[in-house]
């Protein structure tokens, strides 16, 4: 195992959630990347349908640190809501996708 080789840190129902994790990787300095090639990292988490993260080894651990924090703050949630800016915002988003704006409870 090398410090450089690609590894899954976390998998995603959806192409949303999945960018959310890479634009807080980016933030952090750690790059992500999805793993679209299906069964090319078989390390035996894959499921139809789910969309792979994948870092270097090296920053696995980091990696999964924030994510679990992610997590965490999406399980402590907030609804769908409408951005000002009119973009609908999916559930557990307290950042416009579209325009950064921030959750505001109505
Ligand atoms: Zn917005």
């Amino acid at each position: 195992m090398r410090d450089e080789d690609l590894v899954a840190v976390g998998e995603f129902d959806n192409e949303i959630a999945a960018q959310a994790a890479i634009s807080l990787l980016s933030e952090n300095n750690i790059v992500a990347q999805m793993d679209d090639e299906g069964g090319a990292f078989d390390l035996g988490i894959g499921e139809l349908g789910a969309i792979r993260l994948i870092v270097v080894r090296s920053n696995l651990e980091r990696a999964k640190a924030l994510l679990a924090d992610l997590q965490v703050a999406q399980a402590e949630t907030c609804p769908a809501w409408t951005c000002r800016c009119g973009e609908e915002v999916d559930e557990g988003f307290f950042a416009c996708w579209s325009c950064g704006d921030e959750y505001e409870p109505a």
